[in-house]
């Protein structure tokens, strides 16, 4: 079966196609550059990019795998969560073309796809996997027993997501935006004990409602004041330090506490997906300390991580072969839709 999948969350227009696990075309277009000079996402700057680039598009990821739309079995299309305007046009253009080719409709997870493209890579996942997908919009721990059918949210971000941190923490240290990558490169070149920033919700009495949540909005504010502090005192601001430091932090948290729950679950294999999961700092430690615990850490490559067709197009063909029933043609769109939902 080959399913064409179709990623319009935020401001990537994203295409491909996969048949059973293996990827056979993927082209993405992004608006990104149009939404930088506002230093934030524009909705109907990035709904009216969608418009415009989706035909195009299709029709390139068509063009690279050598097939016309007739060979196309199944339609997914990511139906949220994200903005309301790019959702809308992604699933609109979903349904003309699943209409147009009398061909199923499944409306699928846009942050449970970030985990399901690793199966393209790494192979299919185990009985129970954990799966921690880190974005611009999303820090959340999901135990999966089926990508296709099981998923359970066992913690997320009570404020900022991990992306969103590093890109506040960018702004602040006065990097382009999105500042996310440009702290990562910063933090290469600093120390990472140089400054010991707060690690939020670990403390034993976390344990009990907390254990697998995360907060970054009060490590971005510390951030924010020991900058002011040293601004204040007319000192240099080591920069690299602080975003090494800064880092460390976030990083630690992430991979203490998805470790912590993998071997509560007993689960040894960890998949990071989303944006966040570029980074350096997070993958380094993830892979070090998963290797000292004896749990496998999957992470897709770069291109894989960020927003894409190939990560909806992977949960598509999942859920195809696992004979899940198609959506319905009057399907909406659900911007905060939830991460225990797979397919709608
Ligand atoms: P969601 O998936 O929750 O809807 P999104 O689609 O906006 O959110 P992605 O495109 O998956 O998010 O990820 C973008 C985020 O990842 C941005 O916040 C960006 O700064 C961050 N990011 C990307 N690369 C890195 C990196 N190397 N280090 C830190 N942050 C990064
Ligand atoms: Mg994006
Ligand atoms: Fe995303």
């Amino acid at each position: 079966e080959l399913v064409l999948g179709l990623e319009s969350t935020c401001d990537e227009t994203g295409v491909a196609l996969v048949r059973g696990r293996e990827l056979i075309a993927d082209v993405v277009a992004s608006s990104m550059d149009e939404h930088a000079r506002f230093g934030g996402i524009i909705p109907e700057v990035a709904s009216r990019a969608h418009l415009e680039a989706f035909v195009p598009t299709v029709e390139e990821a068509l063009a690279r795998a050598g097939c016309s739309l007739d060979d196309v079995d199944a339609i997914a299309v990511a139906a949220g969560p994200g903005l309301v305007g790019s959702l809308t046009v992604g699933v609109a253009a979903a349904k003309a073309l699943s209409l147009a080719l009398d061909r199923p409709l499944y409306g699928v997870n846009h942050v449970i796809g970030h985990a399901a493209v690793d199966e393209l890579v790494h192979g299919a996942f185990p009985d129970r996997t954990m799966a921690l997908v880190v974005s611009g919009g999303h820090s959340s721990l999901l135990l999966v027993d089926d990508i296709a059918t099981r998923v359970t949210e066992l913690g997320h971000t009570l404020d900022d997501a991990a992306g969103e941190a590093f890109d506040k923490v960018g702004r602040l240290l006065g990097l382009p935006y999105p500042g996310g990558p440009h702290v990562d490169r910063l933090a290469r070149e600093g120390n990472p004990t140089a400054i010991r920033f707060p690690r939020a919700l670990t403390l034993p009495k976390d344990r009990e409602r907390h254990a697998y949540d995360f907060s970054f909005s009060g490590l971005k504010t510390a951030v924010a004041r020991w900058v002011e502090a040293a601004e204040d005192s007319g000192r240099p601001i080591p920069v690299a330090d602080v975003a090494a430091s800064f880092a460390a932090a976030v990083a630690d948290v992430l991979v203490s506490k998805t470790l912590d729950a993998c071997e509560r679950h007993e689960v040894d294999t960890l998949v990071i997906g989303g944006g966040f999961s570029a980074n350096s700092q997070l993958r380094e430690l993830a892979l070090a300390r998963g290797a000292e615990r004896g749990i496998e850490v999957r992470i897709p490559p770069l291109k894989y991580c960020t927003d894409n067709g190939a990560m909806i197009a992977a949960l598509g063909a999942a859920v195809v072969a696992r004979g899940v029933a198609p959506s319905a043609l009057t399907i909406g769109v659900n911007s905060s839709m939830p991460l225990e939902t797979i397919t709608v």
